[in-house]
């Protein structure tokens, strides 16, 4: 083989780094807008935080409980809308072969709701995105005489993530290649500009030149910018420690139990998900996942079995099985650590051409994606490029399963 039979070139618009929900939202509106734009993921697409989030579609009440619009409560607004639209086949990006879980969610408490929340809820600023739930119409799971809560229901959508991870990648599957970073490196100049990828693929060096690079690789931003000695933006982990519950009880719930207090975060958050032998998980967050960080396995599992037994006592759990899972939500670094606002897209200053991004929440890839075109606007970045011919042999990732079959395959 001759030196130039090894070494092949290929121009892109923009490369990709990390195929969760952000990067593969991002690929299907790039390609849309005729950017030829090719994504890079180095595990499953959608592996971390994509597959392990709840699936819900925030419009912001749930960060508005103590009363306050914040500027995150006004950007996640417009969300929910934007995902329907895709849903239904008619936004942004086809959706149309994902599935919706429900089309609201519930609201409840243990007790009865707080005097502020309750003045909140009627208020004239939420009128149409939630309603009281009469008793006669409360779903299956507080049919229960019980249940001495208030129930409210929101406009929210949930949907099932991993066929969202799925109709993505579907759409542009030509696009999306997976990387194997002992086999590439980075081509950059002395002033840190990045120049290409470069990928050794049997037997031949591809060098793939770009307009542009996006990193959307979650957690894997940070070490991403390391290896191009980038040393902004930082980036921050907050850690969940989230349990799941696999039961027999055979009605899915959707919901938020709020605290007490002016807590603005729910006490308890439960989405159901139903697995392949016909039962479900109910998969808990809030402040559950949040404060049980420092816990092991069994005392985080004994926590979620009290406050299962405290909140809905009429449900009988004794036969459920139970497991946890620990994972970081990876965003940019907060004064702090607060909770960003807003979905994160920066260009590098210490390379122009490197653009890193954190959408902070499922909900809000719209907005990322949206984010990163009116910059590559503003950078005068254009379609100029077409055909990705050379890259046709390089390997293709798999989609990401629900990461709990793992969990309960090795129990039984
Ligand atoms: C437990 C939990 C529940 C949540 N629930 C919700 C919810 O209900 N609603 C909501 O709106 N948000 C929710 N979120 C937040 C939401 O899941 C995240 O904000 C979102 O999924 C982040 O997407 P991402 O694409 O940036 O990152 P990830 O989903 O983490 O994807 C990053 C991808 O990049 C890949 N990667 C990493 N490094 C590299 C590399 N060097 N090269 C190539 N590929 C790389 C990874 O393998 C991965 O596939 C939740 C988060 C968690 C953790």
């Amino acid at each position: 083989m001759s030196q130039t039979d090894a070494v092949q070139q290929i121009h892109v618009d923009i490369i990709i780094i990390g195929g969760g929900i952000a990067g593969l939202w991002l690929l299907n509106r790039l390609r849309s807008q005729g950017y030829n734009a090719i994504l890079f993921e180095q595990d499953c697409l959608g592996s971390r935080q994509t597959i392990a989030s709840q699936g819900m579609i925030h419009g912001g009440i749930k960060y508005t409980l103590d009363g306050v619009f914040t500027s995150l409560s006004e950007t996640i607004a417009d969300m929910p809308n934007r995902w329907k639209a895709c849903l239904a086949g008619q936004g942004e990006v086809n959706l149309s072969n994902a599935k919706i879980f429900s089309d609201h969610v519930y609201l409840w408490s243990g007790a009865s709701l707080g005097a502020k929340v309750t003045t909140f809820f009627a208020s004239h600023a939420l009128r149409g995105r939630v309603g009281a739930v009469a008793k006669p119409d409360y779903p299956t799971v507080f049919q229960n005489n019980a249940f001495n809560g208030k129930l409210y229901r929101l406009q929210e959508i949930v949907v099932d993530v991993p066929s969202v991870v799925s109709a993505l990648a579907k759409n542009y599957q030509t696009a999306i290649f997976k990387i194997d970073w002992q086999q590439a490196n980075w081509l950059q100049t002395h002033k840190g500009r990045v120049e290409a990828l470069q990928i050794n693929h049997n037997g031949k060096v591809l060098t793939i030149q770009s307009q542009c690079f996006v990193f959307t690789a979650g957690e894997g931003n940070e070490k991403l910018l390391q290896q191009l000695s980038i040393a902004q933006p930082e980036m921050q982990c907050r850690p969940l420690h989230q349990v799941l519950v696999k039961h027999d009880y055979p009605h899915p719930l959707y919901a938020h139990c709020i605290g007490t207090g002016t807590n603005p975060t729910p006490r308890l958050t439960v989405s159901s998900h139903a697995t392949p032998d016909g039962s479900f998980i109910w998969y808990l967050g809030g402040d559950i996942a949040t404060k049980g960080i420092e816990k092991t396995a069994s005392e985080q599992i004994a926590i979620a079995q009290r406050e299962l037994n405290a909140l809905f006592s009429w449900i009988d759990f004794t036969q459920a099985q139970w497991g946890c899972l620990h994972i970081n939500r990876a965003e940019p670094k907060q004064r702090h650590f607060m909770l960003p606002e807003k979905a994160y897209v920066k260009q590098c200053d210490a390379a122009e051409n490197v653009i890193v991004a954190w959408p902070i929440k499922l909900t809000l890839s719209p907005s990322l994606a949206s984010e990163v075109i009116e910059l590559l606007h503003k950078l005068r970045i254009n379609p100029k490029y077409q055909g990705l011919d050379l890259l046709t042999t390089l390997p293709r990732p798999e989609i990401a399963q629900p990461f709990w079959e793992p969990i309960f395959s090795s129990q039984t």
